[in-house]
């Protein structure tokens, strides 16, 4: 999951938070850049570019999009909603999976080809997305707490239009369903616990105080201490503590560990200084770079490159090594002879809610709000709709 922007909204929307509101749509891109699409459905109403003809097909239908010829046209920074599908039985499906709600297809940047969109309730993509993000078999107060943060990012997205703010330009799509924001399912991944976990949340998002939306991160397993945003990513984001989790330990990926010689490391801290920090404080030639003693708490390891003092934040390190090697940055650095020992615990960036923390703290009896009080103590739930 890719951290895009901080910037806090002071939801001023009082409308939204004072009386409750509709349940909004989320538009969620499933696929991008793709040369032809072909969908089939029952009963299927096309509305043909921004509602200006529409066709009913009665029946079962399949239809073909050659995409190719069509963008070739179009202006590669303004998008282009070429057409919009429903159907009146409840699913188009594309891919052999199923999909509610509209399908959208626009030209995506850069004239490569056309997007396709979902957009559908926003408790419909929670429901379907639990089953992805935890497992529809999990105890039904750590689906709830999912439920609450997944809603939290995507509605964070959805009001900050911050997907569109990346891009320059406007898109058609609030979020991607992909590692880089949270992995959806479809109709056929959800199930009663699924649904159930949303329902009974319905609405329902984290603020800090009563009134700030800021962005809700949560990850796989954060190893025993979360981390903060700006320890991970340099940003601030408010709201944030980093706490113990003596939760998780037991279950998931056990600890992880890897190894490299001194002379990769040393390209590795340089690499990192290079791109993240200053270039200026690369080590030249040195061979005697030292690594002070460090444990799994700090964000930053500090170095001395002869007698030059270097400071490195290890989560841009694990950003180089890619997270089959480092599997999460709750780790320390230890040197020995001539080689650096990474050794971690955990799995995935660490920021917020630890999933396998909440399922053991929903299976010792603990409800979905005293889970996200431990994770997110300074944030409180608000149901917006
Ligand atoms: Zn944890």
């Amino acid at each position: 999951m890719k951290i895009l922007g901080m910037n806090l909204i002071l939801i001023a929307l009082c409308s939204s938070l004072n009386s409750l509101a509709a349940q909004p749509q989320i538009k969620v891109r499933i696929g991008k850049a793709l040369q032809r699409i072909t969908l089939n459905g029952s009963d299927i109403k096309q509305i043909i570019q921004g509602n200006i003809t529409s066709k009913v097909y009665p029946g079962r239908k399949r239809i073909r999009f050659n995409c190719a010829p069509i963008v070739k046209k179009t202006n590669p920074k303004k998008p282009l909603m070429l057409t919009s599908l429903n159907s009146k039985a409840g699913l188009i499906k594309w891919n052999k999976t199923g999909y509610v709600g509209r399908l959208n297809i626009v030209t995506s940047a850069n004239r490569k080809g056309c997007d396709l969109i979902n957009q559908m309730p926003l408790e419909t993509y929670i429901s379907s997305l639990l089953s992805k993000e935890m497992s529809p078999v999990w105890p039904i107060e750590a689906l709830k707490a999912q439920a609450v943060a997944a809603r939290s990012y995507a509605y964070h997205k959805m009001i900050t239009k911050q997907v569109s703010k990346d891009h320059g330009h406007n898109v058609f799509y609030d979020l991607e369903n992909s590692e880089k924001h949270q992995v959806n399912g479809s109709f056929f991944d959800t199930t009663a616990s699924t649904t159930l976990a949303a329902r009974e949340t319905k609405g329902e998002v984290l603020l800090v105080g009563t009134k700030e939306l800021t962005p809700i991160f949560f990850h796989s397993k954060c190893g025993g201490k979360t981390l903060r945003p700006d320890q991970v990513w340099s940003n601030y984001v408010k709201g944030y503590r980093s706490v113990d989790c003596p939760f998780c330990h037991k279950h998931g990926t056990k600890s992880w560990k890897h190894k490299m010689s001194k002379l990769k490391f040393r390209k590795l801290v340089n690499k990192t200084l290079t791109n993240y920090h200053d270039e200026s404080l690369r080590s030249k030639n040195s061979k005697l770079l030292r690594i002070t003693p460090d444990n799994k708490g700090k964000a930053f390891l500090r170095l001395y490159d002869d007698d030059r003092p270097l400071s490195v934040q290890k989560s841009r390190i694990r950003s180089f090594l890619g997270r089959k090697r480092a599997a999460s940055n709750y780790f320390h650095i230890e040197q020995k002879g001539n080689k650096v020992i990474l050794k971690g615990n955990g799995f995935g960036h660490g920021v917020g809610l630890c999933q396998y923390g909440a399922y053991e703290l929903a299976k010792r009896g603990y409800t979905y709000k005293q889970i996200l009080s431990h994770y997110f103590p300074e944030h409180n739930i608000k149901k917006i709709y």
